[in-house]
């Protein structure tokens, strides 16, 4: 980390402050990744008391939105990644001293910028034709160079330039970018070389009508906000060497980088959305807590160096650093997700848990309703019993509806093949389920507990010597529609004696159809 520099005599000074930053572009949803380094970025902050900027990167235009600038900032906040300078969001002012926080709100200090780097040659006006780039590229392929600006314009005298300027050519401005090697050490990656050579030649920074480009506008900004440490993904790395460049060349520190392992598919490729679910608003409306979310991603490149799994954002601050993130691929696991999920939807107080789950119990119920179904929107108050018959039993919040919709709505769609045990035919179990019905009745004339509807239907099965399981799936079936389901001696005591009932003489009556 590069010090403070002040004139006069050598003192000892204070390092820089640790500053790093976020710098989505909100040309796609919020996206793993992002929300990734986002996290990475956050926890390094929090852990040595550093600060968060966030800075968007909209300077691409066309494919630029609002409403993605907008699922970016809305999904950071949701995951709490809550960042201590950025733009003006939502009525609010911008936060830090060293806004705008937008680009497209910062092209005078990119232009100031470039200018400078032109009148110091370390950038010079590029009047080659979109014909010209082509052809060059076109040759090099022909003979199996790497592509490279051939530096037709790197010398041209005054009279050259404005010869060219009075053809009504526009230049680009191209960044010097020099001999030698490039070395920087990379708190993930270690010792990093690279030659120049390999990168291209010189670089267009700013585009003939005007328009600065990423490799320049991210280094005149993390120069400006004096970034202290740049943390972001992998498939940076090789756009390192030049941001050095840039760095040098407009007079900065050059910060510490770090460079977070890739999120890979299940087959080892980098993560994409073909292959996979990225954007994290859909994990929200499937169904993922916040909560688990954030310990997945932590998880998805650091480790904590013990057998620890499951982590708060506040003990993620604690416990992150950086030296404990390794260089390997992170494969994106989604079953591992969905147990964290389920870990942390556990540890859920009641009244949040219902508040969380609710909303997607009544959107399967609405669509019963749609189908002609009848039923009872259940309130917080119906679902707080039921808690302890699916809390453990959620791998998402939305596995709710499978767990309890049939408490609520009236008719039952039960497909009568599926009462009917493999070991069973359909007249036993017509039998069965009316010498069960018989059983539940007397229970429950006296008293309506899982305890005691158990014991009455264990007696009822050692009696007529069957197994458990088949009897215990007939009723499961007749009385839920499904055969996976919570506990069935609750389940019943949820759906109550007399609905009960009418369930098992339903199947009853539909398995008459079936002979
Ligand atoms: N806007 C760039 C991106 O989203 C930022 C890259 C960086 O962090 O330097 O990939
Ligand atoms: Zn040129």
């Amino acid at each position: 980390m590069g010090l403070v520099r002040v004139p006069g005599p050598s003192l000892t000074l204070p390092p820089m402050a640790t500053r790093c930053r976020i710098a989505p572009s909100p040309t796609g949803p919020l996206h793993i990744g992002t929300a990734r380094t986002a996290l990475f970025n956050f926890l390094f902050a929090r852990h040595v008391g550093g600060t968060f900027v966030l800075r968007i990167e909209d300077t691409d235009v066309a494919r630029s939105t609002l409403g993605n600038e907008r699922d970016i900032l809305e999904g950071l906040h949701w995951l709490g990644i809550t960042w201590d300078e950025g733009p003006e969001v939502a009525g609010q002012p911008a936060r830090g001293p060293y806004g705008p926080y937008r680009q497209m709100q910062r092209l005078d200090l990119y232009r100031t910028a470039s200018d400078r780097l032109l009148s110091e040659d370390k950038a010079y006006p590029c009047y080659c034709t979109p014909d010209e780039l082509a052809a060059d590229r076109a040759a090099q392929e022909a003979t199996h160079q790497p592509p490279r600006y051939v530096g037709r314009c790197a010398h041209l005298t005054a009279e050259q330039r404005r010869a060219r300027e009075a053809e009504g050519r526009r230049p680009a401005v191209r960044f010097r970018v020099g001999e030698g090697v490039v070395a920087f050490d990379d708190l993930i990656r270690g010792h990093v070389e690279i030659d120049t050579t390999a990168l291209g030649g010189d670089l267009v920074i700013v585009r003939s009508n005007g328009t600065p480009l990423y490799h320049f506008t991210v280094c005149v900004d993390d120069a400006a906000m004096a970034i202290s440490h740049v943390i972001r993904g992998e498939d940076h790395l090789s756009n390192t060497p030049r941001h050095i460049l840039l760095f040098r060349a407009l007079g900065a520190d050059v910060p510490t980088f770090a460079h977070l392992p890739l999120i890979l598919n299940a087959d080892r490729s980098k993560m994409s959305k073909r292959k996979s679910q990225t954007a994290i608003d859909d994990y929200r409306a499937e169904g993922f807590i916040k909560e688990a979310i954030v310990n997945y991603l932590a998880l998805l490149g650091w480790s904590p160096g013990t057998e620890e799994e499951i982590f708060s954002l506040e003990q993620l601050g604690e416990r992150f650093e950086l030296e404990r993130v390794h260089s390997g691929g992170a494969v994106f696991d989604r079953e591992r997700l969905e147990w964290l999920n389920g870990q942390w939807i556990r540890r859920l107080p009641d009244e949040d848990l219902v508040e969380r789950v609710l909303p997607y119990l009544v959107t399967r119920l609405e669509e019963r309703r749609a189908e002609g179904a009848t039923v009872h929107m259940p309130s917080g108050d119906d679902i707080v019993p039921l808690l302890p018959l699916v809390r453990e039993r959620l791998p998402l919040l939305g596995s709710i509806a499978d767990l309890v919709d049939f408490l609520f709505v009236d008719e039952l769609a039960v497909e009568p093949a599926l009462l009917v045990p493999k070991r069973w035919d359909v007249a036993t179990t017509a039998a069965a389920l009316g010498d069960a019905r018989q059983v539940i009745a007397d229970v429950g004339s006296i008293s309506f507990e899982a305890d005691e509807l158990e014991a009455g239907l264990r007696a009822l099965v050692d009696a007529r010597g069957w197994k458990a399981g088949d009897l215990f799936m007939a009723i499961r079936v007749a009385i839920t529609g499904r055969t996976a389901t919570p506990p069935l001696f609750d389940t019943l005591v949820a759906l109550g004696l007399e609905r009960a009932l009418a369930r098992l003489d339903a199947a009853r009556e539909a398995l008459e159809d079936l002979t």
